[in-house]
């Protein structure tokens, strides 16, 4: 029975039942957030679109907690765009939409932001404007609109392991637990595909002109995957491209090329692969084990240099020379252990930060400033580092989407430093992290990732129907 007080005013608890008939969400758990001014929901894959001259958004929401696997995909006109502040203090746009909420037996309509962060797990906040002269809280009570048991939220959703109807989907990797290989399984798994773990050292393979083959641990032939995410990492890039090229063989799609994935591996490669096609880097110079020192020195431009192994990774092997003794030094002890180095200018004016533009299909879909932890020069995140949104100019997108196209990445993270001459690319990464970009941004890259995969292979997810008996206004 719904809690009522002065006849029209009904009582809410701390937490309600809500559901939204014009977005098809039977139930949706709330927040009642007194605290907040406006309602929000938690939106994923949040896209602007235009329709008969008028502002809309498309977007999905997990109307379950814990629960990423139950999509509903929403659209609605945009009424209203409202900048809010994160705890982090960084402002973020959101959108506003109109929906009417219906809680126990009233309906009525109320407006939400698209919230793209986990507001406390809860899928949504209630707020006081949908409040006023409406409700009454009590916060020591909950669900006083009513309870919506877990047996009826099966039947509003469908069980909670939907039949699998999409694509196979190999992920080629490492280490199952990385955030990032969580995330890509997890996306492909809440889009209704079947997503496999790949270790890339249990995989061995058969070549063949007609037949190629490729067989994981314990004798299982890897034949029926319609697409492979490739994340090799560094100390596997042999092994792990030559399986790409196998799987390729096959007839599998792979997120990136093998061919891609090889040639961006090779540093020296790459770089001069960039000052080819016209892309601006820091002046670089490569030696293995020069015998003139100072002139390598002199040739980009003297101290203080930047010098690199080539072998590193993630800001390993990457020194700072601020004087000419201190670079002649450095090169003189990487040279006696046989690396290949490069030497760089050191683009001081950056001071201690760099972009990471994430690159899907020719287009940046979010990019992150990294920032050095205090008296280092290097951005890095690993070591004390920090990352926040940014803007970037139309220049820099420019650049790393022809980065990333000159190397024949489909997928990349193109880091790129912010010059007294402008931006200058660093570096391409093939298989970019997920964990600080997502992080930061609140995007759903790894959805992102699994999408570029079904638009390739023409394979359409079935949208959410909605509550037939609603008529949407808006529509
Ligand atoms: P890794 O591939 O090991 O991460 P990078 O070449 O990306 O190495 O360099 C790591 C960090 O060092 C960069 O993110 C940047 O902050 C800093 N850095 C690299 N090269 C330069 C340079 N030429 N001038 C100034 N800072 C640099």
């Amino acid at each position: 029975m719904a809690e009522t007080v002065n006849n029209d005013k009904i009582i809410v608890g701390s937490e309600e039942w809500c559901a939204f008939p014009d977005l098809g969400i039977p139930a949706i758990k709330a927040r009642v957030d007194t605290g907040a001014k406006t309602s929000s929901i938690h939106a994923f894959n949040i896209q602007k679109f235009r329709r008969q001259g008028q502002s809309w958004v498309s977007f999905e929401i997990h109307p379950l907690q814990n629960n990423r696997s139950t999509v509903i995909r929403c659209e609605k006109p945009i009424v209203d765009k409202r900048v809010v502040k994160s705890s982090s203090g960084i402002g973020e746009t959101r959108y506003v939409i109109l929906a009417h909420l219906r809680m126990g037996q009233s309906v009525w309509k109320v407006e939400l932001t698209l919230a793209n962060r986990d507001s406390m797990g809860f899928r949504m906040l209630l707020g006081r404007e949908a409040m006023s002269q409406r409700l009454v809280v009590d916060p020591s009570l909950s669900f006083c609109q009513g309870e919506v048991h877990e047996q009826e939220l099966d039947e509003f959703y469908g069980k909670k392991e939907p039949s699998k109807t999409g694509l196979k989907i190999g992920l080629l990797a490492s280490n199952p637990d990385l955030y990032s290989n969580q995330r890509i399984l997890e996306a492909g798994d809440e889009r209704g595909h079947e997503m496999e773990f790949l270790d890339i050292k249990q995989c061995y393979m058969k070549l063949d002109a007609t037949e190629p083959e490729a067989h994981y641990r314990g004798g299982k032939l890897l034949g029926d995957l319609d697409a492979v995410v490739t994340r090799i990492r560094p100390s596997v890039t042999f092994y792990g491209c030559a399986l790409t090229r196998q799987f390729e063989s096959m007839g599998v799609l792979t997120a990136n090329s093998s061919s891609a994935i090889t040639q961006s591996r090779d540093k020296l490669f790459s770089l001069q692969l960039m000052v080819k096609h016209g892309i601006r880097v820091p002046t670089t110079g490569f030696a293995k084990s020069p015998i003139d020192t100072s002139d390598l020195v002199d040739m980009v431009g003297g101290a203080p240099l930047v010098v690199k192994l080539l072998e590193g990774t993630q800001g390993r092997g990457v020194v700072l020379a601020e004087t000419r003794k201190a670079a002649e030094s450095v090169i003189n002890a990487f040279k006696s252990l046989r690396a290949n180095l490069l030497v760089q200018e050191f683009i001081k004016e950056a001071d201690g930060k760099d972009l990471r533009c994430f690159v899907i299909d020719g287009k940046v879909v979010a990019s992150i400033q990294r920032e050095a932890a205090p008296g280092e020069f290097r951005a890095n995140i690993h070591q004390g580092g920090s990352a926040s949104v940014v803007k970037i100019t139309p220049e820099e997108r420019t650049l790393a989407v022809k980065a990333a196209k000159t190397l024949g990445l489909t997928i990349a993270g193109v880091d790129i430093i912010r010059s007294k001459v402008g931006p200058l690319l660093l570096e391409v990464n093939s298989s970019p992290g997920l964990e600080g970009i997502e992080t930061a941004t609140g995007k759903d890259i790894a959805g992102l990732m699994i999408a570029s995969i079904e638009k390739k292979l023409g394979w359409k997810r079935d949208l959410a129907i909605k509550d037939p008996t609603y008529s949407d206004p808006d529509a």
